[in-house]
């Protein structure tokens, strides 16, 4: 390999877009940066040499105080409905250093979150602290493990300097790596303040590199806008599967790729109940397990809206065009989900009662209030305990039903345990063990723990002996309170 192979190959194709949707940046030194995480996987992924992912230099890459070679950064400008309410924003603290190309040909963006002001910063420092920066890399990582579309975390650095939250808490720098930052909200911001052509400019850029596919067609807009409806249907149906709450679905964090992006104060399900809301700012529960998916149908709605002009320039015949596809997004995700929900309780095929069978299983969850992912990890090891809802009658005659569903399919017992074994995680980032992770590493700057986390949750699905000790639910998780991590 080259060199040029194994460092940054940067290209810069979103600053070819009109000055409107970005600015240049200076970057923002800081005073002693150390690294404290970089994620070795996903180096040899982008085919990153992880040698020297841990130079000096590169260092000083990750940490803002060098621009790589190659390297141009800008901060991209967009808008967004945050909780309903539509407001200009754009990268405040993160600043876009090009796009890596793979030698197989994979762009992904290049980011810096926590690298210090922009011209979209508002009262913002711009900065980032280290507790956040880690949980973002846990949960983020931990979702690529899980099988779920994610923007990844690179590296962590540490800056040496103090932030300011509340309290004065030690700062750090994280690398993001997307298949792109392209947002709903990029789509709402062109919408209201651009003009038509530079709103055809994004959307034309957002579909070369998401859907090249289509990029001759001349219906292509409306083509798009379903793409990236069933792109988020079937992210959605990932997340509520596994029982990951967002925590903060505005328009600004919905992604045209279809990957999870923006960890602030999301988490995971213990105990089954729609109405779960970590965020400490959700106090309406918009964005509850619940809400989810007709959150996403509200943001679609919002993106179909930005998109209007160009699928049709009689608007009643755009608004007609749209609606009937967003129309089918309910459907789309019932069918969807229930073919996840097959998966997990081991079936192949297809019957009519299936939703019932599936549906019945939720609603004893939620009656006895069992841990979703526990009890789905139970029925893949045939290892129901002494808990009340395995004991209780309605338990066992829902068992009796579904192992009868089982035998009517073609597929061998142990076939169906394979099936779940796929489905069912045996182990999430639970809420207590990232919390115990993150405070050995940031008031004792002790990595072990997190470490030996980021390990076992790089495989969910593995099963193994040492995964035992994180799937036991941590005691005095009730009122478990997320805040919007910075
Ligand atoms: P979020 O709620 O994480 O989606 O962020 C909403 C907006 O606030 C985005 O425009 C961010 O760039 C911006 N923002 C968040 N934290 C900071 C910060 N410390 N300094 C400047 N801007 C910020
Ligand atoms: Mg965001
Ligand atoms: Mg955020």
């Amino acid at each position: 390999m080259t060199l040029s192979e194994t460092y940054w190959n940067l290209e810069h194709s979103y600053a070819e877009l009109p000055d409107r949707f970005f600015s240049h940046m200076a970057l923002n030194p800081v005073p002693s940066p150390q690294i404290v995480l970089v994620n070795k996987r996903l180096a040899d992924s982008l085919r990153l040499d992880v040698e020297k992912l841990q130079d000096v230099k590169r260092v000083k890459e990750f940490a803002g105080n060098e621009v790589p070679d190659g390297g141009l950064p800008i901060a991209q400008a967009y808008a967004g409905h945050q909780f309903g309410y539509f407001t200009m924003l754009g990268d405040g603290r993160a600043v876009l250093l090009g796009e890596h190309v793979t030698p197989d040909g994979k762009r992904v963006d290049v980011q810096l979150k926590g690298a210090g002001r922009t011209l979209y910063s508002r009262d913002g420092d711009g900065r980032a602290t280290l507790g956040p920066m880690l949980r973002e890399y846990v949960i983020s990582e931990a979702m690529h493990g899980l099988g779920i579309p994610t923007t990844r975390s690179l590296a962590v650095v540490t800056t040496g300097e103090r932030v300011f939250r509340e309290k004065w808490l030690p700062g750090a720098i994280l690398t993001r790596i997307a298949s792109s930052h392209l947002r709903v909200g990029t789509f709402q911001y062109a919408a209201n303040w651009g003009s038509k052509e530079e709103l055809q400019a994004l959307a034309d850029y957002a579909i070369r590199r998401h859907d090249p596919d289509i990029a001759e067609d001349e219906a292509r807009y409306l083509t798009f806008l379903e793409n990236v409806m069933k792109r988020q249907v079937d992210l959605i149906v990932k997340w509520q599967l596994v029982g990951f709450i967002h925590g903060v679905m505005n328009t600004d964090n919905m992604t045209i790729s279809g990957e999870t992006i923006d960890y602030g104060p999301c988490a995971f399900m213990d105990t089954f109940d729609p109405e779960t809301v970590f965020s400490s700012i959700d106090r309406q529960g918009r964005y509850a397990y619940r809400n989810q998916p007709p959150i996403a149908g509200w943001n679609l709605a919002r993106f179909a809206e930005a998109l209007l002009p160009l699928i049709h320039e009689n608007q009643e015949r755009a608004i007609e065009l749209a609606e009937k596809k967003l129309n089918a997004f309910p459907q789309l995700f019932e069918e969807k989900w229930l073919n996840g929900m097959r998966a997990k309780l081991g079936l192949f095929n297809e019957e009519k009662e299936d939703e019932k069978l599936a549906k019945e299983l939720l609603g004893m969850m939620h009656h006895y209030g069992a841990d979703y992912t526990n009890t789905f990890r139970a029925l893949t090891l045939e290892a129901q305990g002494k808990e009340e809802m395995f004991t209780s009658e309605a338990f066992t005659n829902w068992y009796e039903r579904w192992q009868a569903r089982r035998k009517r399919q073609q597929a061998s017992a142990e076939e169906a345990n394979e099936r779940m074994r796929k489905h069912n995680p045996a182990i999430i980032p639970r809420n207590l063990y990232v919390e115990e992770a993150l405070e050995k590493a940031v008031e004792h700057g002790d990595y072990r723990v997190l470490n030996r986390l980021l390990d076992v949750l790089a495989d969910p699905y593995a099963y193994s002996e040492k995964q035992k000790a994180y799937a036991v639910v941590p005691q005095s998780n009730g009122s478990y309170r997320t805040f919007c991590g910075t």
